[in-house]
């Protein structure tokens, strides 16, 4: 009893200093670990990963990265995104708002703004400047994002004091995730700079933990020889490494090892090539554990969180597609950095006073032409033909031009102000634009935007439609390809992309491990906006203020 008695104002003294989480009543259940949130919370993503890249490499990986989270935590194995377009910005935003493009909007990686009338990017903010470079890539911030982050919603709950850090090769994969009251988001610039950057929406210097890395000779290391990290016949889990499938770089004729990244840095963007090669997660993983030092991530008890999204996968995957060695290699050599990451972690803020979510931004198909030499469909529509198209058979019809402003993200934005203008009734515009979209064979449905507004599905295509149209921005009709099919682009002849609802897109890993986390995995469907709240839940913070997900209750302990 009187031990009882000692473990409960243990407990309770610990909680009115740190005042979070404190789930049980009962005295004898509750050790004193588990009266205190995690020291920081790490949320991985992986840019691009499909859920099989977890399972097709597995016997290849080591035991201290993906295959410590699978087999020390929680592996949801039958996890989705919920929304059509599934693209990068869209992502980070639903899984650190727990809600879709619908409720966050975050419509796209670039859109048709339709008060602007003009396409913008979904981080790009002019009323900031840049920091650490001379370029404009500094000028960022999550404006264009509605609603909250669980990472906001920690600050806010810690009186800002649990710090947030976002890191990406990518602006948009820091930005978003870290939220509007982040501490820091970091993002690489390349070209002839080779340097980490941000925005002055965070800060009008960068910390001397940042210049020093900048000043280290860690990004121009990196510009070696890339090979395989094993020796390439034993990569019996992807195609040959000659076929005519992939892009690979300017000035080699060949999509092939070796890759002396120095010489071909003159032709590929300087140390942007870096980006496309597994070295630009290792330089990512450098920063993140140069960050956790740095800013002493982790090193008291209010929980500080770091976002870490490792976007080379997508690089590599949109160059070289699903099926290549080198999106092997990249694999396998992104779970040597994990297990770098882990070690650190474990020395620094201590095993069991961490917890680590994995998961990815979208999937991706397999290249079409490689799915079309395997007998299955897939193929390229040429969206900028589709509009030509359109306006010619508008213009035949209507005697006015350019009704289409533009096709992105596969949603069609109409001319409201020359269809008033001409007094002209915009039903039956849309109806002439449905009928000739659905004669195209890579066109599998066409619907108006008002109509899936107001959708009451609960499953299929049409229901992610309606997670992903948002009412302000989204396009007057919306497109869903056949599977397989993209936007044919100058980068799309060859290798891969992404944004369709099709089980490959949709379809990732959702790994969780650390303190609060149980051991074993589900087969039940869970969704990528299930995560912000899931994280919320182990914090006992408030949900994001959009939130639509639902905590994964039988993932924490
Ligand atoms: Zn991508």
């Amino acid at each position: 009893m009187k031990k009882a008695i000692l473990i409960f104002s243990v407990c309770f003294a610990l909680m009115s200093c740190n005042a979070q989480k404190v789930e049980s009543s009962n005295s004898n259940d509750v050790s004193v670990s588990e009266t205190k949130n995690p020291k920081l919370i790490v949320g991985i993503v992986v840019d691009q990963m499909r859920y099989d890249y977890l399972t097709r490499f597995y016997l290849k990986y080591g035991d201290g990265g993906f295959k410590r989270m699978v087999n020390e935590g929680f592996n949801c194995k039958n996890n989705h995104f919920n929304y059509i377009p599934t693209k990068t910005a869209a992502g980070h935003a639903s899984l650190y708002t727990g809600t879709t493009p619908r409720y966050h909007g975050v419509i796209g990686n670039n859109w048709f703004d339709k008060t602007l009338n003009k396409s913008v990017y979904c981080v790009r903010d002019d009323a900031y400047q840049s920091v650490g470079t001379s370029s404009a890539d500094g000028q960022m911030s999550p404006h264009r994002m509605t609603t909250t982050t669980f990472t906001d919603e920690n600050r806010l709950f810690t009186q800002m004091r649990g710090k947030t850090i976002g890191i990406s090769i990518k602006d948009r994969g820091a930005v978003l995730p870290a939220g509007h009251t982040a501490n820091a988001a970091y993002w690489f610039r390349g070209k002839n700079e080779g340097a980490w950057i941000t925005s002055t929406f965070y800060m009008n210097a960068l910390p001397k933990w940042v210049s020093d890395f900048n000043a280290s000779a860690v990004a121009n290391n990196y510009l070696r020889t890339w090979n395989t990290l094993y020796p390439i016949d034993t990569y019996t889990e992807s195609g040959d490494d000659l076929n005519n499938f992939e892009d690979g770089f300017k000035s080699k004729s060949t999509a092939t090892f070796p890759y002396d990244l120095k010489e071909l840095s003159k032709e590929n963007g300087g140390y942007d090539i870096l980006k496309s090669t597994p070295y630009g997660n290792s330089l990512t993983t450098d920063f993140a554990i140069a960050a956790i030092e740095g800013e002493q991530l982790g090193k008291d008890d209010i929980t500080d969180v770091l976002t870490i999204s490792f976007s080379s996968t997508d690089y590599v995957g949109h160059n070289f597609g699903v099926n290549a060695k080198e999106t092997q290699d990249t694999y396998l050599r992104l779970d040597k950095d994990l297990e770098r990451l882990f070690n650190v972690l474990d020395a620094e803020v201590g095993k069991g006073n961490y917890t680590v979510f994995l998961t990815a931004d979208h999937g991706a198909p397999y290249v079409p032409a490689f799915l079309n030499s395997q007998k299955i469909p897939g193929g390229l529509l040429n969206f900028n033909d589709v509009k030509t198209d359109l306006n010619s058979l508008l213009y035949s019809k209507l005697k006015v031009q350019d009704l289409v402003l533009k096709i992105s993200n596969e949603q069609v934005f109409l001319n409201h102000k020359i269809i008033e203008k001409s007094n002209l009734d915009i039903n039956s515009i849309e109806n002439i634009i449905i009928n000739k979209l659905l004669d195209y064979d890579f066109v599998n449905k066409v619907f108006k935007g008002s109509v899936v507004n107001n959708f009451a599905f609960q499953d299929g295509a049409e229901y992610l439609l309606k997670n992903g149209y948002n009412q302000k921005r989204s396009g007057d009709i919306l497109i869903v390809m056949e599977s397989s099919v993209f936007s044919d682009g100058p980068w799309n002849k060859k290798g891969t992309d992404h944004g369709s609802g099709y089980a490959y897109d949709t379809h990732v890993p959702l790994l969780f491990f650390g303190k609060g986390i149980k051991k074993g995995h589900t087969y039940r469907k869970t969704e990528i906006t299930d995560i912000a709240p899931t994280m919320s839940a182990l914090l006992g913070i408030s949900f994001p203020n959009g939130a639509t997900g639902m905590p994964l209750g039988f993932v924490l302990d």
